[in-house]
């Protein structure tokens, strides 16, 4: 007798990098922030009493979506938080997409994610090639037939981002379709959707404090957008899990959104750093395009992205690699400290010497 379900027999989940914590390794594989986050959250997390993780937290996390709210400039209705953006997408599908109806739709290359949750609650979906090995083909995905988009922003693995011209136009031109926007990066790249979020009811746009805020390890991400979109996720949320984000969650990342120079300082040690990151790579024969996330994606010409990875490994430096189609010529790369990436630099020298 086999127990499982054919969806527990048949899905492939998502792949998450390794996390190898041990401090034998430099990690480089999975787009964490080097530097740690906002003092001001690190005090909120000391200062907790944990005489208050007796009771359940706030089911709609009110207190962190006004922080949010204030932050972003927009109402509180109009925020939602999850346990991690992946939740926040992965609820975007029950939200907006029926089994039987047109599907979503986003890019061949883009975040492995929504093909994993597109299956795993049954929703058809199309792909669209990228256009010159890198970029979105957003003319292409504005004629597919869908109901609705994922659209990675910059996109993962390859950084490359969408300017706001751009994506506003192609939200403007799809006006019956919903568009989720995953600015998982785009703080990395200084510009957001969210303010066209007032203008167009068809735009979700999904961040998180993974990334740019360095709290990965607290398992936050939120959706903006217009208040009967982020109903209809509250909605899927309370069918599935009342209180998804946790007490302590709740007080740190209100605290870490708050501080918003430290948020802008950091971010900006990161960026300045991929550039030099980039000019390093770039002199020793890599192909990267430019990019406006927090990680690199180059490819060698005399060596594969699997012998890199694996060679990189063996001197203590964990980048991320894919054994799939094109990307398995590229590694993709976090920005690090530049102590870090120097590391990296050196064992690539002596890997390609
Ligand atoms: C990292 C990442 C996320 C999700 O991060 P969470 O830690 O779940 O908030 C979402 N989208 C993309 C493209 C990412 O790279």
């Amino acid at each position: 007798m086999d127990f499982l379900s054919r969806l527990a027999r048949g899905i492939s989940p998502y792949t998450a990098g390794e996390q190898l914590n041990d401090k034998r390794y430099v990690k480089l594989n999975t787009n964490e922030n080097p530097y740690p986050p906002s003092p001001a959250a690190e005090r909120v997390l000391r200062e907790f009493d944990a005489s208050r993780l007796r009771l359940y937290p706030a089911p709609n996390a009110d207190g962190l979506r006004e922080a949010i709210a204030h932050a972003e400039g927009v109402a509180a209705e109009n925020v939602f938080c999850g346990n991690g953006s992946d939740e926040v997408l992965a609820l975007c599908f029950p939200a907006f997409f029926d089994g039987d109806g047109d599907g979503a739709c986003f890019a061949d290359v883009t975040y492995s994610f929504y093909e994993v949750f597109a299956r795993f609650f049954g929703i058809p979906f199309a792909t669209v090639p990228l256009r010159d090995r890198f970029y979105l083909d957003l003319s292409a995905m504005r004629s597919a037939k869908c109901r609705g988009y994922f659209i990675a922003n910059p996109n993962a693995p390859t950084g490359v981002g969408i300017p706001l011209r751009e994506t506003e136009a192609f939200v403007a031109s799809v006006p019956d379709k919903i568009v989720v926007m995953d600015e998982a990066y785009m703080d990395f790249f200084g510009q957001s959707c969210v303010p066209l979020v007032k203008k167009y009811p068809n735009l979700l746009v999904v961040k998180t404090f993974s990334k740019s805020y360095s709290l990965a390890g607290m398992r936050c991400g939120y959706a903006i957008g217009d208040r009967d979109l982020i109903a209809g996720l509250f909605r899927m949320k309370d069918c599935f899990n009342s209180y998804p984000v946790d007490a302590l969650c709740q007080a740190v990342c209100a605290a870490a959104i708050g501080d918003a120079e430290y948020h802008e300082r950091a971010v900006a040690l990161v960026e300045e750093e991929r550039e030099r990151l980039r000019g390093e790579l770039l002199a020793l024969g890599f192909t990267v395009p430019e990019s406006k996330a927090n990680f690199l994606f180059a490819s060698h010409p005399e060596r594969g992205g699997g012998e890199i990875y694996a060679r990189l490994k063996e001197e203590g430096v964990l980048v991320r690699h894919w054994e799939k189609d094109f990307l398995r010529d590229f590694c993709r790369i976090t920005v690090g400290t530049p102590e870090q990436d120097d590391v990296l630099i050196e064992k690539l020298k002596k890997i390609l010497s």
